[in-house]
């Protein structure tokens, strides 16, 4: 009897430890296709990139990013106001992901083979590539070739730019690694770099904000595939996002909202990518 009783109290206490790691990321168990059917959706976003993933001074969100995740949550059954977005920094967004603290992440997120060791890509979505943002009265960084004489270059920590420059370009300049993009224009605008490293689209964001003041220089010297990451092995929710995507490119929401959020393309047409089912 009593042996019995330690062990229904041993049982129970497996049970309670099996629900705590369950629920270790802060949100509950299940997939985000099990929580889009409850009605809810915890997306990661960036919150301070212009024109992309930004939450304004009343709490708003907007940008490219943000119609992304926004339509993705619509196909799977979900409106907008019963999205919570959580800012998704660079360097936290696969802990994130695994930890189950966000459903899918939008956010200027290449899709490449390390990561993909760790979460799952539905997309891509976008095509950037890295590129190069310096001052307007900048003569002597003209690309990825100028970059020499120990130069200060800034990134953020866990980005592929920063890894690039840590793995090609060491030598030749010094990288200061920050939080967020935001830090970096900061520095930018302060003198303490001389140039900011990461992918076109995040940089013309930036230099939008403030035209006449900052320039993209060079040619891309990356190709970056921007995908929804999302629960590794979740191939259910990735089928459907993969679905979502396509369909906003098919109807015209994807150009649209690319070009009431980041901005008009005059007379340029944008190439949707081929999403990729791997
Ligand atoms: N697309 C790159 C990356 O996923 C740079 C942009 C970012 O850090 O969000 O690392």
């Amino acid at each position: 009897m009593r042996i019995n009783r330690i062990f229904r109290l041993g049982i129970g206490a497996i049970a309670v430890a099996l629900a705590a790691t369950a629920c270790g990321g802060g949100s509950d168990a299940g997939t985000a296709t099990d929580h889009a059917r409850e009605g809810k959706l915890t997306i990661g976003i960036k919150f301070d990139q212009p024109g992309l993933g930004f939450r304004d001074k009343d709490g708003a969100y907007q940008g490219y990013e943000v119609e992304i995740a926004k339509y993705v949550a619509g196909k799977l059954g979900v409106q907008s106001d019963k999205i919570t977005f959580k800012e998704a920094p660079s360097a936290k967004r696969e802990t994130m992901i695994m930890n189950g603290e966000v459903d899918f992440i939008v956010a200027t997120y290449s899709i490449t083979d390390g990561r993909k060791e760790k979460v799952d890509f539905a997309g891509p979505y976008f095509v950037a590539g890295q590129a190069l943002l310096v001052k307007k009265e900048n003569t002597e960084i003209t690309g990825v070739e100028s970059l020499v004489g120990n130069k200060k270059l800034c990134s953020v920590k866990g980005s592929t730019p920063a890894q690039n420059v840590k793995d090609n370009y060491a030598k030749d300049v010094q990288l200061v690694e920050v939080d967020n993009y935001s830090q970096c224009i900061e520095a930018l605008r302060s003198g303490s770099v001389d140039a900011v490293t990461t992918d076109d689209i995040v940089l013309a964001g930036y230099s939008g904000q403030s035209p006449g003041e900052l320039k993209l220089v060079g040619k891309l010297f990356t190709t970056e595939r921007y995908g929804i990451g999302l629960k590794k092995g979740d191939q259910e929710t990735r089928t459907k996002i993969n679905d979502a995507i396509e369909a906003m490119i098919a109807d015209g929401s994807w150009q649209k909202a690319f070009e009431e959020t980041f901005g008009s393309l005059g007379t340029m047409t944008l190439t949707p990518p081929t999403v990729d089912r791997y």
